[in-house]
C-alpha cells in the first residue's frame, strides 16, 4: 500500500461511530439459551421416553441407544427447522487450535423427484467427516483417511448462523483421539474416578467429583481498516514490525476506564449473542493495554466451559466483523506492550455441592480442604514441565517470559494464610497431627482459615498457577489456545495424585491408623513433597530463575525441546495409568505441535521478508533518494566547506539509513537460507528446534532495524499503518 492509501484507512478508522445494537425487548433470562437444544427444549421437542433415557444416558455417562437416538434426531431436527436452521454439523475440536464443521442439508430425495428434510440417528450419533487434512501426527496415514465424529451428549447441540451444531469428538479409524475433547472427556472421567474415594472420606454422599473451568478471556480489537492494511496481522496475527507509539501504557489509563462507546456497542452485542448460545457471560472490562479488553462467563464443568469458549472465539470474530472490528486472540500482537492470556480459574466440587478447594467452617472441612490443595500441589510439582509444555506454543512463547506474563517456570502461590496453614503441617511433630486428627484443641490455624483467606488471595500477579480462595487460576494459558490442553494435563496429574494419595491412606488404614490421622500423615508427607514448587515471591525476578534451577524445577525456554515433556517417563506413566492417553497418541500429537509450531515460524518468516523486501526497503531508499537530493542541491549551491557542512546531517541520515537496509537485506537472505537448511531435515522435532534457533533469531534482527527505519523515514511515506495508529480506539 502506498502512504496516502495508510492516511485515508487512518481516517476511515478514526471517522467511524458506534454501529447501532438492537436491545432484545425480553430479560436475559428469557432470550438465554434460546439457541441451545437444552433440557427445556428436550422436554418440549422429544416423546417423553426418548426425553428420560437421554437424560440418563447424560447423567450417568452412559452410551444412547439407536434407537433413541432416532427419536432424538427426529426432535432435534424439528426444533432446529422451528428456529430457522438449514444445516446441521459434526462439529469438533481438532489440533489446530479452532473449530471443524462440515455442513450438510438436511434434505433427502423423497423418491417422488422433490426432497424431505431428514436427519436421522445415525447421521446425529456418528459420521466420517474426510478428515484427512486435518493434524493427526501420522496416526491416520493419508490412505487410511477416515476418522469418527461422534456426539458428545454431555454438551448440548445449539444452533449459529443458521446450522445446528453437534458438539463431537475426533477419533481415528483405529479408535485413536485427534482432537482435544477425546482426551479432555478421558481425564474428567479419570479425575472423577480418583477423587471419588477420597471426597468420601469426608461425605459418604458424594457421586461424583465434577471439574470446573471459569476462563477470563483477553483479546485486542484494531480497527478493520487498519487490520486490512497490515498483512502481518491479516496472515500472522500479530504485528511483525512497528515502532513502540510514544504513548502506550505507562500511563495506565486504560485498565478499568471509560469503553469508548464503539467498543461497547459490540461488547453489547457480544453478550447478548453469547447468552442466546447459552454461554453465561458476566464480566467485561479494559485490559491492561490499550486497545485490550477481557471477558469472563460464570465458570461451568470443564468440558461445556470450553465448548463455550471454542465457541465465543468463533462468535466474537464474527461480532467484530459486524463493527468494523478485527478481534486479535494472538497473545502477542503488539510488542513492547502486555500480551494477552486465558486465566483458566479451575476447581473441583462434589454432586453434593461442596468446593473441595474452599476452606470450611469446621476442623473436618479444613481437613478435606488442606487434602484437595496439598494433591493439587504434588500434581504440580511432579509435573512441572508437562503443565508448561500443555500451554506452550509458537504464539504463546512470545508471552511468557517477557515482563508482564507468568514466568515460563511453573510455580504455586498460595498466599500467606495458606502458607501458614503449610508451614504448620510441615511443621507438626506426630502427636500435633494425631492431636489435630482427634479435633481437639491444638489448632494449626486451619480452623480460622474460611473468612481471610479470599481476600488474602490474587495479589501476586506474577505467578503462573495462584490459589485464589476457593479454586486454582492457571494463568500461563495462552488467549488463543484450547483450554482442554491445560485441562487434560491438570485433571490427569491431579486424578494420578488422588490414586496414590489413596492408596497410602488405605495402606494406612489397613496397618490400624484411624482416617484422619492416616490423612494428615499423607497430606505432610504430599506438602513436604512439593515444597519446591510453592513460591510466593516475584516470579519476574532474576533470582527466581536461579532459585527455581537449584529447585529442580523444569527451566527449559526453548518451545519445541519444551514439547518433549509429554513424552518424558513420567508423563507417559501418568497418561497411560489413568487411562487418559496412550504413547502412541501421545507420540502422534507431539508430531502435530512440532509441525505446527515449524510452520507458524515459517508463515511468520515469509511475511516479514516480503513486507521488508517488498515495502520497506523500496520506501527507506526512496526517502533516501529524496536526501540525497537535497545533499547534491546543497552542494551546487553552497560550494566548498560550507556546502558539505550544511550536509553534513543529511549525509549522515542517509549513511546511517543505508546501513539499516544493509542488515535487512543480508539478514533476510540469512533467514531464508536457515529456512531452507531447515526444510530439509525430516524429523518434525529436529526440524522445529532449527526454527527456533536460527530462523527465529533473524527476525528479530530484521524487525529491529525496521523499527529504527520507521522512526528515520518520512512520515508521510510510510507505508504501515503505525502502533500509535493501530492501537487507540476513538
Ligand atoms: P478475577 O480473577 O479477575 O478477580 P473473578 O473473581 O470474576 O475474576 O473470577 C474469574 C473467573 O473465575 C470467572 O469466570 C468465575 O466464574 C471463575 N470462578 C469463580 N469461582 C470459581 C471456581 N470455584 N471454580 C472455577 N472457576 C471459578
Ligand atoms: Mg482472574
Amino acid at each position: 500500500m502506498s502512504s496516502s492509501l495508510r492516511f485515508k484507512v487512518v481516517e476511515e478508522a478514526f471517522s467511524r461511530k458506534a454501529v447501532h445494537v438492537e436491545i432484545p425487548s425480553e430479560r436475559p433470562q428469557e432470550y438465554y439459551g434460546k439457541y441451545v437444544f437444552n433440557r427445556r427444549k428436550m422436554f418440549e421437542y422429544l416423546p417423553k421416553k426418548t426425553y428420560q433415557a437421554l437424560i440418563n444416558a447424560i447423567d450417568n455417562k452412559q452410551t444412547l441407544p439407536r434407537d433413541v437416538a432416532d427419536s432424538v434426531a427426529e426432535g432435534m431436527k424439528r426444533w432446529a427447522i422451528d428456529n430457522g436452521a438449514r444445516h446441521y454439523t459434526h462439529w469438533f475440536q481438532p489440533l489446530t487450535e479452532t473449530t471443524a464443521e462440515k455442513h450438510d442439508g438436511f434434505i433427502e430425495h423423497d423418491g417422488k423427484g422433490g426432497v424431505v428434510e431428514e436427519f436421522s440417528g445415525k447421521l446425529l450419533v456418528q459420521q466420517e467427516p474426510d478428515a484427512s487434512s486435518f493434524p493427526s501426527g501420522g496416526i491416520r496415514n493419508t490412505f487410511e483417511a477416515r476418522g469418527y465424529s461422534a456426539w458428545d451428549i454431555s454438551s448440548p447441540a445449539f444452533i449459529m448462523d443458521n446450522t445446528l451444531c453437534i458438539p463431537t469428538v475426533f477419533i481415528s479409524y483405529t479408535g485413536e483421539s485427534l482432537d482435544y475433547k477425546t482426551p479432555l472427556l478421558r481425564a474428567l472421567t479419570a479425575v472423577d474416578r480418583a477423587a471419588l474415594p477420597i471426597a468420601r472420606y469426608f461425605d459418604p454422599d458424594v457421586k461424583h467429583v465434577i471439574s470446573y473451568l471459569g476462563w477470563e478471556q483477553e483479546y485486542f480489537l484494531v480497527d478493520e481498516a487498519l487490520y486490512s492494511a497490515r498483512p502481518d496481522l491479516v496472515l500472522t496475527g500479530r504485528t511483525l514490525m512497528g515502532h513502540e507509539s510514544a504513548k502506550n501504557q505507562q500511563l495506565e489509563d486504560h485498565y478499568f476506564g471509560a469503553i469508548p462507546s464503539r467498543v461497547e456497542a459490540f461488547m453489547l452485542d457480544l453478550e447478548i449473542e453469547s447468552h442466546r448460545l447459552g454461554i453465561p457471560v458476566r464480566t467485561r472490562h479494559n485490559e491492561v493495554a490499550p486497545n485490550q479488553f477481557e471477558l469472563a462467563p460464570i465458570f461451568e464443568e470443564t468440558n461445556l466451559a470450553n465448548d463455550h469458549n471454542m465457541l465465543l472465539m468463533s462468535l466474537i470474530s464474527e461480532v467484530a466483523r459486524r463493527h468494523n472490528f478485527r478481534v486479535l486472540l494472538h497473545e502477542k500482537p503488539f510488542a513492547g506492550i502486555n500480551g494477552s492470556g486465558k486465566h483458566n480459574n479451575w476447581s473441583l466440587g462434589t454432586d453434593t455441592g461442596t468446593l473441595l478447594f474452599a476452606p470450611g467452617k469446621t476442623q473436618e472441612d479444613n481437613l478435606r480442604f488442606i487434602t484437595f490443595v496439598s494433591i493439587a500441589m504434588a500434581a504440580v510439582y511432579r509435573h512441572n514441565a508437562l503443565l508448561k509444555a500443555s500451554i506452550m506454543s509458537a504464539t504463546n512463547g512470545h508471552r511468557l517470559g517477557a515482563n508482564e506474563a507468568p514466568p515460563a517456570i511453573i510455580s504455586i502461590f498460595t498466599g500467606s494464610r495458606l502458607a501458614a496453614v503449610i508451614d504448620g503441617i510441615i511443621s507438626s511433630n506426630s502427636e500435633d497431627l494425631l492431636q489435630l486428627s482427634k479435633k481437639q484443641e491444638v489448632n494449626l490455624d486451619i480452623a480460622s482459615i474460611p473468612d481471610i483467606m479470599i481476600d488474602n488471595t490474587d495479589r501476586n500477579r506474577t505467578s503462573p498457577f495462584a490459589f485464589t480462595g476457593n479454586r486454582f487460576e492457571f494463568r500461563a494459558v495462552g488467549s488463543s489456545a484450547n483450554c482442554g490442553s491445560a485441562m487434560i494435563a491438570l485433571n490427569t496429574a491431579v486424578a494420578e495424585q488422588m490414586q496414590r494419595f489413596h492408596g497410602l491412606v488405605e495402606t494406612r488404614i489397613a496397618n490400624g491408623e484411624d482416617l484422619h490421622h492416616a490423612i494428615l500423615a499423607v497430606v505432610k508427607e504430599f506438602l513436604i513433597e512439593s515444597q519446591p514448587i510453592h513460591f510466593d515471591g516475584n516470579g519476574y525476578s532474576d533470582e527466581w530463575k536461579a532459585e527455581a534451577r537449584r529447585r529442580g524445577l523444569d527451566c527449559e525456554t526453548n518451545i519445541p525441546r519444551i514439547f518433549d515433556a509429554y513424552l518424558s517417563k513420567s508423563s507417559v506413566e501418568m497418561f497411560t495409568s489413568t487411562g487418559v492417553m496412550t504413547k502412541v497418541e501421545l507420540e502422534a500429537r507431539n508430531e502435530v505441535k512440532w509441525e505446527m509450531y515449524t510452520k507458524k515460524i515459517q508463515i511468520e518468516a515469509r511475511v516479514l521478508g516480503d513486507l521488508a523486501i517488498n515495502h520497506i526497503i523500496p520506501v527507506a531508499t526512496r526517502y533516501q533518494s529524496i536526501l540525497l537530493d537535497n545533499v547534491f542541491k546543497l552542494k551546487t549551491i553552497f560550494e566548498g566547506e560550507k556546502g558539505a557542512e550544511l550536509a553534513q546531517p543529511e549525509v549522515a541520515t542517509i549513511e546511517s539509513l543505508a546501513k539499516h537496509i544493509k542488515v535487512i537485506r543480508s539478514e533476510v537472505a540469512r533467514m531464508v537460507d536457515a529456512r531452507r537448511e531447515a526444510n530439509r531435515i525430516t524429523s518434525e522435532r529436529e526440524k522445529a528446534i532449527a526454527y527456533h534457533d536460527t530462523v527465529a533469531p533473524c527476525m528479530d534482527v530484521i524487525r529491529y532495524h525496521i523499527d529504527k527505519l520507521e522512526l528515520m523515514v518520512d512520515n508521510e511515506m510510510w507505508p504501515l499503518p503505525k502502533y500509535r495508529e493501530l492501537l487507540f480506539i476513538r
